[in-house]
């Protein structure tokens, strides 16, 4: 079997020897950049499955190095791994196109199993395959697109098309982050203000409906400021 690449982009040599020991546990082949120079070289030339990528490195900001390499390789997974930990920089990241977005410091189990989550989204786009008949799963929760169906351990539940919309949003993109933006145009179309008010209405109805408990929820995740992202794993 082909070892995944994993490529670290990451000036700080303590925390590139951390990761590359814990990466290489699990079978992954790593290679490893200091600078955005470096990075761009070894991005073009082996075409990594995935890519961690720190934002404060020496000589380019690593925001622009994230829209170079959206651009020309849009199908290649990048987990940006930062200390900034703002609200904006964030969203900003995943909105330029960031598949996640991991704070220092980190759990290393934590980006192991986001770094799972991003390569299982990367094979299910690049392989063009929905999952089964289009209905996805979540514990209790049954989101059937074909019948436009919703039920919660085998009991239907009524809910909007909006809501419908939100909720298959999220299970498409599961174990990511959508920001507020993102979800809106997605939903509603660029026509609608930035205002979040609308997008927060839906989500309140929708966890009612799933009898999410706020502060342990089961199913939807709030990053504050940020967005949602559907539970995985
Ligand atoms: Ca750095």
């Amino acid at each position: 079997m082909m070892k995944q690449k994993i490529l670290i982009v990451e000036d700080d040599k303590s925390i590139v020897h951390f990761m590359k020991r814990a990466l290489e546990d699990e079978q992954y082949q790593v290679m490893i950049a200091e600078s955005a120079r470096d990075a761009k070289a070894i991005f073009l030339s082996h075409l990594p499955s995935l890519v961690l990528l720190d934002l404060g490195l020496p000589d380019q900001d690593g925001m622009l190095l994230l829209g170079e390499m959206k651009m020309q390789h849009p199908e290649i997974p990048v987990i940006v791994v930062s200390a900034r930990t703002w609200e904006d920089e964030k969203v900003k990241a995943l909105d330029m196109g960031a598949d996640d977005y991991v704070a220092k410091p980190f759990g290393i189990s934590e980006l192991k199993a986001r770094i799972r989550t991003a390569l299982r989204h990367a094979s299910l786009i690049q392989s063009g395959t929905p999952t089964e008949d289009g209905i996805f799963k979540r514990g209790d929760l049954v989101l059937d697109v074909p019948h436009h169906r919703v039920t919660l351990a085998g009991e239907r539940i009524h809910i909007t098309a909006h809501e419908f919309q939100i909720l298959e949003l999220l299970f498409r993109n599961q174990g990511k982050v959508l920001t507020y933006s993102y979800m809106i145009n997605q939903i509603w179309g660029s026509y609608v203000s930035t205002d979040n008010q609308i997008l927060r209405v839906n989500m309140a109805n929708i966890r009612r409906k799933l009898k999410e408990d706020p502060v342990k929820p089961k199913y939807i995740e709030t990053e504050l400021g940020v967005g949602y992202r559907m539970m995985d794993e």
